[in-house]
C-alpha cells in the first residue's frame, strides 16, 4: 500500500493507473476510521481496480466552536485497517498542502446546503465541497464512494458533480450500525458510557418511526423529537424532507427522508433513515 502526502505524486499514481487501464476509486475520510468507512472501501473494491483512501481532517469545514482541534486521528491504526482491507494508496495531505497560503477560491453549493445541518453549520458545506473537489483534482478518480450517513453531504456532492461536469461517478453505501442500533461515527468516541446508551434514542425512534403511519410529517417530527429529548437529548433539528430533493415534503408517495441532529452533552450527532 502506497502513503502520499502531496498532490503531484498522488496525480502520477493515479495517471499511470488509468494508463495501465485501471479504474481508481476514492473514498474520502477525516479517519480515526471504523467499519462504516470499511464497508465503503469494500464497495469501491468492487467497483474499481484501484481504491485511494483519503484521510484529512478538513479544517475549513468545521465552524469556530467545533471539534476541529480534538477531532479525533490515528495515522498508525487507521493505515493499518486500511492495509489489511485491501486498500491501494492512502492520500494523506497536510493543511498547508491542500490549502497553500492565501487560498481564497471556494465552491458553494447555493440549495441543498441551507437547511438540515447548513442551517447551524453555516459554511460547513462550502468547506466539504470546496475539499471533494480539491480531493477529485488530487486523486482523479473514476469514481467515489459516499456514506448514506452523511445523507445532505452524499445530496450535496451528487449536486455539485452534475452542476460542475466532474468526470467522477457517485457511488452511495448505506449507513453501518454497530449491533444496538447506533449509527456507526468516529465522533461516537465522545460519548461517555450513559451519553451512549442515551443516544440509542436516535436509531430507535428512526426505527419505529418507520413503522408507524402519520397523518402528517409534523406528527412524525414530534415523534422522533420526544423520543430523543425524553432521553436527554438535545434536539437540533428533525426534518421530514424529500429524499432526493431535500425540500420539505408531505407527499408520502415520494421517498421521504427522516433526517435527525442532537447533542447528548457536547457530542453532536447525525443520523437517518429513508421511508
Ligand atoms: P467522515 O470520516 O466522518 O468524514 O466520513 C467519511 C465517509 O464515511 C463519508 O462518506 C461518510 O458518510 C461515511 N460514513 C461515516 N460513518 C458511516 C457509517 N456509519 N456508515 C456508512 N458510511 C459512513
Amino acid at each position: 500500500m502506497k502513503i502520499f502526502n502531496s498532490i503531484k505524486e498522488m496525480q502520477v499514481f493515479s495517471l499511470s493507473s488509468k494508463r495501465d487501464g485501471k479504474k481508481v476509486a476514492v473514498v474520502p475520510t477525516m479517519g480515526f476510521l471504523h467499519e462504516g468507512h470499511m464497508s465503503l472501501i469494500d464497495i469501491a473494491k468492487k467497483e474499481a481496480d484501484i481504491v485511494v483512501v483519503t484521510i484529512f481532517v478538513n479544517p475549513t469545514q468545521f465552524g469556530p466552536n467545533e471539534d476541529f482541534s480534538r477531532y479525533p486521528r490515528d495515522f498508525e491504526r487507521d493505515s493499518r485497517l486500511c492495509h489489511e482491507r485491501g486498500t491501494d494508496a492512502i492520500f494523506a495531505p497536510e493543511a498547508s498542502e491542500m490549502y497553500p497560503t492565501g487560498a481564497s477560491t471556494w465552491i458553494t453549493e447555493d440549495s441543498l446546503s441551507k437547511g438540515l445541518c447548513g442551517k447551524s453549520r453555516p459554511l460547513h458545506f462550502r468547506g466539504v465541497t470546496t475539499v471533494v473537489a480539491k480531493l477529485f483534482n488530487a486523486v482523479l478518480p473514476d469514481l467515489a464512494v459516499f456514506g448514506q450517513k452523511d445523507a445532505q453531504q452524499l445530496a450535496v456532492i451528487k449536486r455539485m458533480v452534475r452542476d460542475l461536469n466532474f468526470p467522477v461517478k457517485i457511488i452511495a453505501g448505506p449507513i453501518v450500525r454497530e449491533a444496538d442500533g447506533l449509527a456507526m461515527s468516529s465522533r461516537n468516541k465522545y460519548l461517555s458510557p450513559d451519553e451512549r446508551k442515551n443516544a440509542l434514542s436516535i436509531s430507535s425512534a428512526l426505527r419505529e418511526a418507520g413503522k408507524k403511519i402519520f397523518g402528517d410529517s409534523a406528527g412524525l417530527r414530534d415523534f422522533v423529537s420526544s423520543k430523543i429529548s425524553s432521553n436527554g437529548g438535545r434536539v437540533d433539528y428533525v426534518e421530514v424532507v424529500d429524499a432526493e430533493t431535500l425540500e420539505p415534503d408531505c407527499n408520502f408517495e415520494r421517498p421521504l427522508l427522516i433526517a435527525v441532529a442532537a447533542y447528548f452533552g457536547t457530542t453532536r450527532l447525525i443520523d437517518n433513515t429513508i421511508i
